[in-house]
């Protein structure tokens, strides 16, 4: 398990503050004033305890500064300074390890998650429900090709694995505090949240919203990374590529019994005939290739047990402002 978690064990998680807020930053300066604006505005008004914690993810632009000064300006404001870019999942998780709220809200820093839908999000938690997911009713300044992609990628996911991962859902949700313990008990280096938020269950409800544009920057994903990220949600939620290569050979294996017999009886009555060059090119070039795929997934599975076994920390933290009983 996290070796942070046991620096916290003064603090009682789920005490003393009603909202944790969590926001993973990568190069989000110019973001970040607006950004606490708009939050603090839907925040204030519910008149609860709050905490908002950001985890800068080893950005090279000046955020780490520009958090710090928000922190020496308002308490509330807490910052994590990770020891280098560990990537938004990971950072999210530092930020579940250290917020003390009764519920956690994770929050992108462009503002594609709107901060007004966390009073609706308070109100469903407060009639009983356990995690309130933002679900996107439409996506704007995605480009077709992105927005194709993902919800090929959802539905491909779906069909691999019985959990049930809710379509068009970021990270964006409200989550009560049985559920961040839960999460935390989940000790997989290689996470990926939106099915770990799913696998937990609890009593959940949807909410549903226009994701905007991000508000300054740019995206941190290009396709390369959202393939990878892909690969991550489908190998850490499924076996199918790994169990369909035993039905894949059975198949080929049948047809190579078929095409022997025929070759067989064909030489019986007809004799021996020499030129063969081409189908042979064919079907060891075809086995070979299959055989190759086999070893590829295979590969990307082992690559992550090796990761596991290894059992290092899943982040380095180099600093922290705001959280008393540490540092
Ligand atoms: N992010 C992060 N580490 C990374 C990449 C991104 O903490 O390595 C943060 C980023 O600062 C933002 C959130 O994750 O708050 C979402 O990133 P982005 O807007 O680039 O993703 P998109 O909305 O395009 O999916
Ligand atoms: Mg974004």
């Amino acid at each position: 398990m996290n070796t942070y978690s046991n620096e916290l064990k003064n603090i009682q998680p789920g005490k003393t503050i009603d909202l944790s807020i969590i926001i993973p930053c990568y190069n989000e300066e110019p973001n970040l004033d607006y950004l606490f604006e708009r939050l603090i505005s839907v925040l204030k008004p519910l008149n609860m305890t709050y905490e908002i914690i950001c985890v800068n993810d080893g950005s090279r632009d000046n955020t780490l500064n520009c958090l710090i000064e928000h922190h020496q300006h308002n308490s509330l404001i807490k910052v994590i300074n990770l020891s280098r870019n560990f990537g938004k999942e990971v950072a999210m998780t530092a930020g579940l390890d250290y917020a003390m709220g009764k519920a956690v809200i994770p929050i992108d820093a462009d503002l594609q998650d709107p901060p007004e839908l966390i009073g609706d999000m308070v109100a469903k938690w407060q009639e009983g429900y356990d995690v309130v997911y933002g679900t996107r009713k439409s996506r704007s300044g995605e480009s077709w090709l992105k927005q194709m992609t993902a919800n090929s990628f959802y539905r491909v996911i779906q069909k691999m694995t019985p959990i049930k991962i809710p379509q068009d859902t970021g990270d964006f949700r409200l989550m009560d505090r049985q559920v961040i313990e839960a999460i935390k008990q989940l000790p997989e280096t290689h996470r990926f949240m939106k099915g770990l938020f799913a696998w937990v269950g609890f009593k959940q409800i949807s909410l549903e919203y226009d994701r905007p544009a991000r508000y300054k920057g740019v995206t941190k994903w290009n396709y390369w990374k959202l393939w990878n990220f892909a690969l991550e949600g489908i190998t850490s939620f499924s076996a199918v590529p790994l169990k369909i290569w035993s039905y894949i050979g059975l198949f080929i294996s049948c047809i190579g019994f078929v095409y022997a017999a025929y070759l067989i009886v064909k030489t019986l009555i007809l004799g021996i005939d020499v030129p063969g060059y081409a189908s042979l090119m064919v079907v060891t070039l075809f086995l070979g290739g299959v055989q190759l795929i086999t070893l590829g997934v295979m590969g990307e599975y082992l690559g992550r047990v090796h990761d596991e076994v290894k059992k290092r920390p899943l982040y380095l933290v180099r600093e922290s402002y705001g959280f008393k009983d540490k540092y």
